[in-house]
């Protein structure tokens, strides 16, 4: 786990020192899962002396629309939480590589299990972050016998905070038994995603990843894929099912989100993917991203909040 190294948070509509952000053990979210968060990444630019946070319009309006799935109304517009995640970073000034983790919540105190009538409350910290997972370029991975949250039960495609209890349960199991992550299955059996990331394989030509109904949570990172596969390498890719076996015989197959980036899995199930080593294509996705999430490709400058650069307009 990443230990806390946050000076700040956004709680209760202001950025107060972390120490004074806390809830009540009778916080309803605490009790029940009924909170909603999404995660973002800061890429530190020792070039520019700039961190730039990535898409995070793209981040705040997928958390608002697993809010709404809530019956939470948020408080902030994507731009106002934009303008918050910038404030706060300003605040931390972290010069590195961060993580930042906002979260809306039914923050009402007291028992009762259900979502309607409720107060909620948005809140908000970062911290610095490097690498997620520690083989990012040759993962061997399981698939978990644990089935992914179905849109008829918890809707996989908000990121709804109980709904990890699912996550947690398909991590542990494929690290206790030496696996570094999970593909997990939906309800008919098909590929959905990995623990916490998308998954793509590059089989015969093509880069395939499940479509958005196959229990995914719609990432920012995977539409981001779509765009730089499209635009730098001429291949669109197809969302289509995948079956469990057809991992076996891609040539290459990788997970991607924000934690993880873009990690290369070279076994699953103990099959070698293709050579059983990172592939050309991953390895070429994997440069690619990091030259654009640091802001080393003007072309992609819109999916980039500079920081620091707003310090002037900060500072009044
Ligand atoms: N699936 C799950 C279950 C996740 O937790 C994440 C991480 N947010 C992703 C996919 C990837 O989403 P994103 O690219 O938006 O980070």
């Amino acid at each position: 786990m990443n230990t806390p190294e946050s000076r700040y948070a956004f709680f209760e509509g202001k950025i107060v020192p972390i120490e004074q952000a806390k809830v009540s053990v009778m916080t309803h979210a605490l009790n029940y899962g009924t909170g909603a968060f999404s995660g973002l990444r800061g890429y530190w630019n020792p070039d520019h002396r700039e961190l730039y946070v990535f898409r995070p319009i793209d981040h705040f309006e997928r958390l608002t629309n697993s809010a709404k799935l809530l019956l939470i109304d948020m408080p902030y517009t994507p731009e106002q939480l934009r303008d918050i995640v910038i404030d706060l970073l300003l605040h931390e000034g972290f010069r590195e590589d961060v993580y930042i983790r906002p979260l809306v919540y039914k923050s009402e105190l007291g028992i009762g299990v259900k979502l309607h009538g409720l107060k909620a409350d948005f809140t908000m910290f970062a911290l610095p972050f490097g690498r997620y997972l520690e083989h990012d370029d040759g993962l061997s991975v399981c698939t978990s016998s644990w089935r992914r949250v179905d849109d008829t039960a918890i809707p996989a495609r908000g990121k709804i905070s109980g709904a990890y209890a699912n996550s947690a349960l398909i991590k542990s199991e494929a690290a206790m038994a030496g696996f570094d992550d999970a593909i997990v299955l939906n309800q008919d059996g098909h590929v959905s995603e990995a623990c916490a990331a998308n998954l793509f394989m590059f089989r015969k030509g093509k880069i395939v990843t499940p479509p958005v109904s196959a229990n995914i949570l719609e990432g920012i990172t995977r539409q981001t894929l779509f765009t730089l596969f499209a635009e730098e390498m001429g291949m669109q890719v197809v969302e289509r099912e995948i079956d469990r076996t057809e991992l076996y015989s891609a040539d290459e197959v990788f997970m991607c989100g924000t934690g993880v980036q873009i990690s290369a899995v070279t076994s699953v199930d103990h099959r070698p993917i293709g050579t059983g080593k990172l592939g050309p294509v991953v390895a070429k996705m994997r440069t690619l991203y990091n030259e654009v999430v640091r802001g080393n490709l003007p072309r992609y400058y819109s999916w980039l909040q500079p920081v620091f650069a707003c310090e002037e307009v900060y500072a009044d």
